[in-house]
């Protein structure tokens, strides 16, 4: 038995393993061995060689970026390269760099264990080499087990069966032959257009119809082909920066904001423009919103319908059975014309399923169908089960089969727990579905690179994912999911389509934008959630953000819209206001009037909520919107506060204080005093109980209510009930740790923080005030019942909880809750982040035993 030690041993010479293997050899030095199934590098271009097979990203985009020599030197000859070219392509790739001499062909890994001792991978090949490896690198790739036959009776076939993923190597014969294809995913579809009008009779058994959209493919001119290489700098910063990992256009509007002429024009534009354009450059919220998916889904049937030419056909090649988008996208090239074609027959096998493979061809429940040749292009065991079939054994002899017995889950799709120094490159739960996948593979090398650099560096044996990374990330990863259409649908996208297997979102569901940031801020805390040796470093920011916040976050980034920090006043103010556009709908069971502004005449207004089914004089809440003291508006908290009536009984009242710049400190101080002086003084005129007054507000407007509240004590009154403060500024410099952890975000970041203080409070010497820091405040008793409410991933989490501890020293009835994984603005986007309900529910939860009648506890009694 041969035995050698490496310091990689990487599987796979696809895109991932040629990567792999070029970053880790020749730019880090390590020694690698990759082993490999097949005869030669191409991965899945290697193995797929059906007829028609070809990307669907373009070939410029979909290819490596790494070399800037290489990707001027490589001349696609189409927009879109078939199967041939690619696997050249990467043939050239293994060439130039000379990476053949790493690889060991036509060679299996059949076990690969972890040994505790030596901390070594000891890896067993079919040709009884042992090689041990210090990291073990998963390149498998995604699709390189194909899902097992279903159909039992293949032996007994008389004719020629092909798996479109295991295409005999000289090619199948099918002039003048009958012919079944089995399957109308992206590879039914390519295989159908291309035989369609060479075989004698092609009959296509479609279980599901796909929303399939023109590819756009046609040869690459000279000067087109110039052009793109003069841009590449751009196209591929691009690319890293949009949803799909390529650069098209960034949706920027939800689908209902547009007359249905106008979705008409965009989905003309998009639908012919080739590629995901349609599913990426159309509307935002195609993913997310059912009614915006069906205008698209109804456009395409539209298509479809124009396209083939019988009624009933053309019917059953529409999907009707889930949204656009959430299997699979798939691309055309006159696939439904074919269906034209006299020689080609459609079976639905959805109503009359297949049940066995026969002598002479293929039996449906309804009857049999013969063939000379059966072709199944039935998809994949999407995700790991390349891997999964190696035998892998990790720390404590666990089986990497038994740690996914319910789903594979990869921190960031690159680590797991209990499997010290094993990378995958795009692993399970990585971005990969919704990401051009060279480029994400490039990033994801890049980024293992960068990890065992880092391991290196620092003399550690072991670097793997912590327990609680990859349980957070798996959580993260089925929480984004659950705020998209995508679990919706029977796809392989959840693990649908293989018997058995436990439904998991085999990707992160973001796009690439927000996975990019997810992993870029792990680097840059120093690897958080991975254990380097015993030195387990704690989660990074986003991670433990809620999937929903996350997914809000990357459609931001998706639609490009420009993080506060960059953002002048003006955006900034707007990029408040559009947070309406995430808010839930208004309650319908509350009245909504204003009244002008006390002490004022420039035309701004209180707004009051009364619940209408509340009887007699209300008790009240003065709860004053957010927004950097510069920003926010009735109207963006209109929602907060009508939901805050519906569930506390309260008369809730919203001010339109004055705002910085235009009106610095004390103008917003001063604006929230009049306004309880004016609830105190007028609110029973208007069905409120002056007796029951509780204050509240989020954010700046949290801090304005804790001031109002400090204020009002003893004579200055009124004698408040209650004052909740939803994630308060309770001291505008104050250092906290959570100032620290989440100085850089997400949403509100220290840097936003201080240029909107800067604009609020004008002489620093102003900052020692209460009325600006009311943590600051010499004397915290004699305030009302206190609820602070934070957010888990806010930097502004320690100081409300801080106050609350003040506060109770002090005396006061306070109490804290801390929201874990919600942000900053969550209360203001509750459409978006569901769980804002709960922030609602505990201010009710709070306020309405306060507001009983029978509650004797008001401020003079605390
Ligand atoms: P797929 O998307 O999983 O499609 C498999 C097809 O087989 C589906 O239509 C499925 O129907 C059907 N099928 C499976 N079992 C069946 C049964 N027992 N009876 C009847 N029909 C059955 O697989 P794929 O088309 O090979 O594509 C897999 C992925 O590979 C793609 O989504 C894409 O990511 C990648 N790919 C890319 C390209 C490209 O252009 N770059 C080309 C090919 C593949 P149901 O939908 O009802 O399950």
């Amino acid at each position: 038995m041969t035995h050698k030690h490496v310091d990689a041993v990487i599987v796979g010479a696809g895109f991932s393993g040629l990567y792999a293997a070029h970053r880790l050899r020749d730019q880090q030095g390590l020694s690698v061995q990759g082993f490999e199934a097949l005869s030669g590098p191409g991965g899945v271009w290697h193995r797929n060689r059906y007829p028609g097979a070809r990307c669907d990203f373009e070939s410029v985009y979909y290819s490596f970026s790494f070399d800037e020599d290489l990707q001027k030197e490589w001349r696609w000859t189409e927009r879109f390269a078939a199967q041939p070219e690619i696997l050249a392509y990467l043939e050239h790739v293994a060439d130039r760099f000379d990476l053949r001499r790493s690889f060991q062909f036509d060679t299996r890994v059949t076990s690969a264990v972890w040994q505790e001792d030596a901390d070594r991978w000891e890896i067993h090949t079919d040709d009884g080499t042992v090689t041990t490896a210090r990291y073990f690198i998963n390149a498998a790739g995604a699709f390189s087990v194909s899902k097992p036959n279903d159909f039992p009776g293949q032996d007994d076939f008389a004719g020629t069966v092909a798996h479109t993923s295991h295409w005999p190597a000289g090619g199948v014969d099918l002039r003048g032959k009958r012919v079944a294809v089995v399957g109308t995913g992206s590879t039914g579809i390519q295989v159908i257009q291309t035989i369609a009008s060479e075989v004698g009779e092609l009959t296509v058994f479609q279980r599901t119809p796909n929303f399939a959209c023109p590819l756009g493919n046609r040869p690459m001119s000279d000067d087109e082909f110039a052009e793109v290489v003069a841009d590449y700098p751009r196209l591929r910063a691009e690319s890293r920066a949009r949803l799909a990992g390529a650069p098209y256009p960034q949706a920027e509007r939800p689908a209902l904001m547009d007359t249905a002429d106008q979705r008409q024009k965009t989905y003309d534009q998009y639908y012919d423009g080739g590629g995901f354009r349609m599913l990426t450059s159309t509307y935002y919220d195609l993913i997310t919103n059912p009614a915006a998916n069906e205008t698209a889904a109804e456009y395409i049937r539209g298509r479809i319908r124009q396209r083939v030419n019988d009624p009933k056909v053309a019917e059953l090649l529409c999907p009707t059975n889930h949204p656009y988008g959430v299997k699979r996208a798939t691309f055309e090239s006159g696939y439904f014309e074919a269906f034209n074609l006299p020689n080609v027959h459609l079976v639905d096998a959805r109503s009359t399923p297949i049940e066995r493979i026969t002598g002479k061809g293929i039996a449906t429940t309804d009857r049999e169908y013969e063939f000379d040749v059966i072709i199944l292009a039935t998809g994949f065991d999407v995700g790991a089960a390349g891997l999964l079939q190696m035998g892998v054994v990790g720390r404590d002899s666990r089986k990497l089969a038994d740690h996914w017995s319910d789903g594979q889950r990869a921190y960031l799709g690159m680590a797991t727990h209990g499997f010290p120094n094993l990378f995958h490159i795009n692993g399970p739960q990585s971005a990969a579905a919704l990401f051009n996948n060279p480029i994400a593979i490039e990033d994801s090398v890049d980024f293992v690179g960068g990890i065992i650099a880092r391991a290196d560096g620092a003399g550690c044996a072991r670097v793997e994912a912590s327990e609680s990374a990859e349980t957070r990330y798996n959580e993260l990863v089925r929480e984004v999911a659950g705020a998209t259409l995508f679990p919706t649908a029977t796809t392989w996208y959840m693990g649908d389509n293989i018997n058995g297997k436990p439904r998991t979102p085999l990707s992160l569901f973001t796009g690439a934008p927000m996975y990019r940031a997810i992993c870029a801020e792990v680097e840059a805390t120093g690897y958080a959630g991975f254990s380097f040796d015993q030195d387990e470093q704690p989660l990074s920011s986003l991670v433990q953000v809620d999937g929903s916040a996350v997914f809000l976050l990357a459609g931001m980034m998706n639609i490009g819209a420009k993080p506060l920090e960059e953002c002048n006043l003006e955006e900034t103010r707007a990029a408040i206001e559009m947070f309406q556009a995430f808010q839930a709908p208004l309650p319908s069971d509350v009245a909504i009037t204003e009244v002008d502004f006390p002490e004022t005449s420039d035309g701004r207004k209180l707004r009051l909520y009364r619940p209408t089914s509340a009887q007699g004089p209300l008790p009240v809440v003065l709860f004053v919107h957010g927004g950097g003291w510069i920003g926010g508006s009735l109207d963006s908290f209109n929602e907060p506060c009508a939901t805050l009536a519906h569930n506390s009984g309260a008369l809730v009242v919203s001010p339109d204080y004055r705002l910085a710049p235009e009106h610095p400190f004390p103008a917003a101080v001063e604006d929230t005093l009049a306004a309880l002086r004016w609830v105190a003084d007028n609110i029973a005129a208007h069905g409120g109980d002056p007796d029951r007054i509780a204050v509240g507000g989020e954010s700046a407007g949290a801090n304005l209510a804790a001031v109002a509240a400090q204020q009002s004590r003893g004579e200055n009154g009124p004698r408040l009930t209650a004052q909740v403060l939803v994630a308060p500024v309770t001291d505008p410099v104050v250092e906290t740790v959570s100032r620290k952890l989440f100085a850089n975000g997400p949403v509100l970041s220290m840097e936003v923080c201080a240029r909107m203080g800067g604009m609020y409070v004008t002489d620093p010497a102003d900052l020692a005030s209460p009325l600006i820091a009311p943590a600051r405040a010499t004397d915290l008793s004699g305030l009302p019942p206190t609820l602070v409410l934070t957010m888990g991933v806010d930097p502004l989490r320690d100081e409300g909880e801080d106050y609350a501890r003040a506060l109770a020293d002090a005396g006061v009835s306070a109490e804290a809750r801390r929201f874990e994984g919600l942000i900053h603005t969550t209360l203001s986007m509750s459409g978006a982040i569901p769980r804002a309900a709960e922030i609602q529910q505990a201010m009710a939860t709070f306020l309405v035993p306060l507001f009983s009648p029978n509650a004797a506890t008001t401020t003079a009694d605390v």
